[in-house]
């Protein structure tokens, strides 16, 4: 049987493997980059490695779990069962003996924060001292006359705006939430549903948040936080791709096949069947591949713009109306970061202990900023001596960021880190520009007529939807591979409706704190 797979992401690639090692298939996955990964890649510059956005790994699917042990090892507890806690959920994971510098994940403590008027927040915003001391008093006072007057009098709910600021007051909105959703999404929140505010800010409100801090005060001196309780998460030593590589190596060894550089630009389709997929190669060669089974992961938008014959008027013109919001992270090598009040000499005196911090100054486009060292030592060629930071910004393809040269967005990055006192110019050492098309598929546009395309795409029996961009569905890797799996249990003979695959939902319990939006599956973001 013919699977021909496209796109060797983590959903491509979840296929790929699960075919392999549950049937003889032996399936074709055709990749357009010169690398397996997609957006969960690591791209290395000169011996240092970045992660496009910052890869936690860790799932509420026991599955996934275990799937990504299956590749990688745990190291570091001398085999035996550790505790984890992550989003509320703790569990314990079995570790290996596996020695440093194996192929291995490491567990990792998360710390991430927001910096805003050149001091760093709690990241979940929490109710404390330190958080009322940083903003200061008449700020304070602001936050909650404007929290009263949302409360005596809500607005009506049209918008993400509306929802906001019913639930924390218009200071706060404006504080922490108005200009970080819209560097992240580049519409104004009053164009941003309201739905989409419920579906990722749930449960949270400043009176749950008063009765948390009544609680702790409380309670304070009494309570110790175990160890096991900080949350960590899982992380390949050399970056997500190192998964995703043993991942393709496992495919290719058993006999299936990878084409990198190559890339599909359309779907032959013989009424309500694909038949082949046509494929251009780096050298511009074009061919027809015969396939039994094309399971999909590129972009909803050019699947059925390639479609041979042409997809009904209604399902082009809803998925041509696609929207997606793109991005580009500077890999910035430095000597130090600089150093910050209240935070006495981070690690080493060289750079603070966030694994990532969102940037809230107003005055940069920079949307957040991840500090790899945190993540993996091994991320860095001279992690004693540098620090390897990435600077992440959300543009749309053509816009004013996206159009400057690297030389000059690289340019732009630096003048901006310093501007906000988190590095010295003259720190500098390397840099290295990533741009990322179509990292986040969006939720305006022409999506809520979605429904369209995905009935008539269902109509199709051998063609398989999944993962983030291959079901427009703002996701984290569990989802992906999740669905996948059950494409590749609907080809292997089980009884799978389409309706279960759209259903897989990963996200739906976090609902401890007030996430950023790009801060799905968690308190975390992605
Ligand atoms: C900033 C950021 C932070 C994130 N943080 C996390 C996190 O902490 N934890 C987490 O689990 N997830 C996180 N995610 C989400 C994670 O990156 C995605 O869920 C995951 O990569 C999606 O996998 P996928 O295979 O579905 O799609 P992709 O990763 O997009 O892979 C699709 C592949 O298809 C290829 N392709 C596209 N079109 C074609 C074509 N026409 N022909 C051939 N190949 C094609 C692409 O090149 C790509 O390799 C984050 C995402 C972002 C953007």
């Amino acid at each position: 049987m013919n699977v021909i797979i496209i796109g060797a992401g983590p959903a491509g690639l979840t296929a790929g493997l699960e075919l392999i090692r549950r049937s003889d298939i032996k399936p074709l996955l055709i990749e357009a980059d010169s690398q397996v990964g997609g957006i969960s890649k690591t791209v290395v510059h000169r011996g240092n490695r970045m992660d496009l956005g910052g890869h936690r790994f860790f799932s509420k699917s026991d599955w996934v779990m275990d799937w990504w042990q299956s590749l990688l090892p745990i190291a570091g507890g001398e085999g035996d069962p550790i505790p984890i806690h992550y989003h509320r959920q703790s569990r314990w994971i079995q570790t290996s003996r596996a020695t440093p510098g194996a192929d291995c994940m490491l567990v990792r403590p998360r710390l991430s924060r927001i910096y805003f008027l050149r001091r760093l927040f709690d990241y979940p915003l929490k109710l404390n001292w330190t958080t009322l001391a940083n903003l200061g008093p008449r700020r304070v006072a602001r936050i909650m006359g404007s929290y009263a007057r949302a409360r005596l009098a809500p607005r009506p709910e049209r918008n993400l705006e509306d929802f906001i600021v019913n639930r924390f007051g218009e200071e706060l909105y404006r504080t922490f939430f108005k200009d970080y959703t819209e560097k992240v999404w580049g519409v104004p929140c009053q164009q941003i549903s309201a739905e989409w505010g419920a579906q990722r800010i749930k449960g949270l409100s400043i009176t749950e948040a008063l009765k948390h801090a009544a609680g702790r005060l409380l309670h304070s001196g009494q309570v110790t936080r175990h160890t096991s309780l900080i949350e960590r998460f899982l992380y390949p030593r050399l970056g997500p791709g190192h998964l995703w590589e043993m991942a393709a190596r496992e495919i290719t060894n058993h006999g299936g096949t990878l084409l990198l550089n190559t890339r599909v630009v359309g779907l032959q389709r013989n009424d309500h069947r694909i038949t082949g997929v046509d494929i251009v190669d780096q050298a511009g060669q074009r061919q027809t591949v015969a396939a039994d089974h094309v399971i999909s992961t590129m972009p909803v938008k050019d699947l059925i713009a390639g479609m041979s014959p042409p997809a009904p008027h209604d399902v082009q013109q809803v998925a041509q109306g696609l929207l997606y919001r793109d991005f580009i992270t500077v890999g910035l090598l430095v000597r130090r970061m600089k150093r910050h009040p209240g935070d006495s000499d981070g690690v080493a005196g060289q750079r603070l202990p966030d694994n990532w911090i969102y940037i809230q100054e107003k005055e940069v486009r920079l949307g957040r900023l991840q500090i790899f060292n945190n993540w993996s030592p091994d991320l860095v060629a001279d992690p004693d001596r540098t620090v390897w930071l990435g600077l992440e910004y959300f543009c749309n393809v053509g816009d004013d960021l996206w159009s400057l040269d690297d030389a000059a967005f690289t340019r732009l990055a630096i003048q901006e880190l310093a501007s906000i006192d988190l590095i010295d110019p003259k720190d500098v050492l390397d840099s290295h520009l990533v741009r990322v098309e179509k990292a986040y598929p969006a939720y305006f546009g022409s999506y809520a007529q979605f429904g369209v395309v995905r009935q008539w795409v269902d109509g199709l029996a051998n063609l398989w939807l999944v993962g983030r961009n291959g079901m427009h569905r703002y996701n984290n890797q569990d989802h992906s591979m999740l669905t996948a799996k059950l494409a590749v249990d609907a080809i292997l003979g089980g009884d799978v409706p389409r309706e279960a695959i759209w259903a897989v939902n990963l996200d739906d319990e976090y609902h401890e704190t007030i996430e950023h939006p790009d801060d799905r599956t968690a308190p975390q973001q992605g």
